[in-house]
């Protein structure tokens, strides 16, 4: 099978593992605050916090952003269920924004009326979760200049999205957001097995997101309550978690980092390549604005219904017997059953809904071989059309 996306570890990549395994550390020592600097210094934010998951990563952002019981949070309802857990994991609420027709982000409009209804109810979010999902920046500077009308703070889900640009600048320079998420598993960009970052230009939210990562505990004596007493003496000041990435995984994202840059191309180009071979397809290619460079984490081609002889489901299943390990990306939260207590009204995300009728990921990751580009593409033309 042809999965959607696959890591690539080289023996560079397996080198440095093993030069961690042999050292003094293999937990936050050198590697982890390397791989920090390294990240943001390559996205031009000031601080990273490693974390063992993005998920964690979006757990103590939420809460370095104060999120308590009985706040609300919005995100887009096209993400994975981790971009929503993590206010709920605080106690919060959580509702969604439908998305856009193109680009399959939160869309602005539908994000300005609900705003304009929630200022009149009385009930606006703490915090909106811009989701840049395929690798594609949402419209960050409507949104940033949303967020300062209504007053939210804005976390950037960019789990999909290292690499990419919006209007010249890198995702994760937090240019447009209060903090932005990363993901290092190994179908995103670049991999530490498990891992994940959380990105900021602020240095009070720095510090909140490195207690809260470990434990809450504080060892500076000059930020402690009682006199030190003695030289194992620590506090614990906040209750925060073990949420740290080992340096055995900082190791391996530094070695995958050194090729970033060359993944983003590699991935634009076959995702050029899909886009010529398939526009003439019933099918909608994927939509980049002007503004933006996709990571191409995923490319999403959505079916249009009714003009294909199978349906979508059956294209699907016809893939995966061909070997094509296509997904889709993703079942709008709201659909989950956990999420059904909530009530949410499927009705009132016109988009989402049309959207997972029709969409279905195809295969792009860097070692992908010329062979399987075209396997894909044959067998694609031979199903949909
Ligand atoms: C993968 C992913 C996450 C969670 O990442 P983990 O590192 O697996 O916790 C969160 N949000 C989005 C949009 C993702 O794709």
């Amino acid at each position: 099978m042809i999965p959607y996306g696959r890591q690539e570890v080289t023996a560079d990549d397996i080198d440095s593992v093993v030069k961690t395994l042999k050292s003094d550390f293999l937990t936050q020592g050198t590697q982890t605050i390397l791989f920090e600097r390294s990240i943001a210094n390559y996205c031009n934010a000031s601080y990273g916090t490693s974390t063992n998951s993005a998920t964690s990563a979006l757990h103590i952002s939420c809460m370095a952003l104060d999120l308590n019981k009985d706040d609300l949070v919005w995100t887009s309802p096209i993400s994975f269920v981790a971009s929503a857990n993590c206010a709920l994991y605080c106690g919060a609420e959580i509702d969604f924004v439908d998305i856009d027709s193109e680009s399959y982000n939160i869309n602005t409009l539908r994000l300005r009326e609900k705003l304009e209804l929630g200022k009149i109810k009385g009930r606006l979010p703490k915090i909106l979760i811009a989701v840049h999902l395929a690798g594609q920046s949402c419209n960050m500077s409507e949104i940033h200049a949303l967020s300062i009308e209504f007053g939210f703070k804005i976390i950037e889900d960019a789990s999909h999205a290292l690499g990419g640009l919006y209007k010249d600048t890198k995702i994760g320079s937090c240019k447009y957001s209060d903090i932005t998420v990363l993901s290092f598993h190994p179908v995103k960009i670049i991999t530490t097995g498990e891992g994940g970052m959380a990105l900021t230009n602020s240095s009070e939210l720095d510090n909140k997101l490195k207690l809260l990562r470990t434990h809450g505990i504080i060892k500076d004596t000059s930020k402690m309550t009682d006199n030190p007493h003695g030289s194992w003496y620590y506090e614990q000041v906040l209750l925060g978690y073990n949420y740290r990435m080992s340096d055995i995984q900082a190791a391996l994202g530094l070695s995958q980092l050194a090729r970033l840059d060359e993944y983003i191309e590699i991935r634009n180009k076959i995702a050029n390549f899909y886009t010529e071979q398939l526009k003439d397809l019933p099918a909608i290619v994927p939509i980049v604005s002007k503004e933006c460079r996709s990571s191409y984490h995923l490319y999403i081609l959505r079916i249009k219904t009714g003009q294909t002889k199978n349906s979508h489901k059956e294209i699907f299943e016809l893939l995966r017997n061909c070997g094509i390990g296509v997904n889709l990306h993703y079942i709008p939260i709201y659909r989950q059953p956990y999420y059904a207590r909530y009530g949410y009204n499927p009705n009132d995300f016109p988009e989402s809904e049309q959207y997972y009728k029709e969409a279905i990921s195809i295969p792009i990751f860097p070692s992908l071989k010329a062979e399987e580009l075209n396997f894909v593409v044959n067998t694609l033309k031979r199903i949909i059309n």
